[in-house]
């Protein structure tokens, strides 16, 4: 997959498209993601013995892989704080990174 668990990116299609959040996690069975603040759902959830009053919980939902794109932190870059397309760099030292289509400077996720 394109994107990475704590990955900073942006949705390019549907409900939250144009928005930015980093990456909770990735299923990658499904090819979906989870994005901080992207894609709220409200679950209903039982009372249990973690949540005694039971009731409704805000939560992300997955979306689709494909409807997202990791925002280039170069500040130099012309797409800078917007989705971009990546490519794949070997290093030297046989290392793959991923950089940035538009800059080539390379895509950090931060921690
Ligand atoms: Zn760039």
């Amino acid at each position: 997959m394109h994107v990475r668990r704590n990955d900073i990116i942006q949705v390019v299609a549907g409900d939250d498209s144009g928005k930015t959040g980093k990456i909770l996690d990735v299923i990658t069975k499904q090819n979906r993601v989870i994005v901080e603040g992207i894609n709220y759902i409200q679950k209903h959830v039982k009372r249990s013995e973690k949540n005694q009053q039971g009731g409704r919980v805000q939560m992300e939902a997955p979306i689709q892989a494909s409807n997202v794109l990791v925002v280039c932190q170069n500040k130099n870059c012309e797409k800078s704080g917007k989705g971009v397309r990546t490519g794949r760099k070997f290093l030297d030292n046989g290392d793959k990174i991923r950089v940035c289509y538009k800059c080539g400077s390379e895509i950090i996720a931060p921690d």
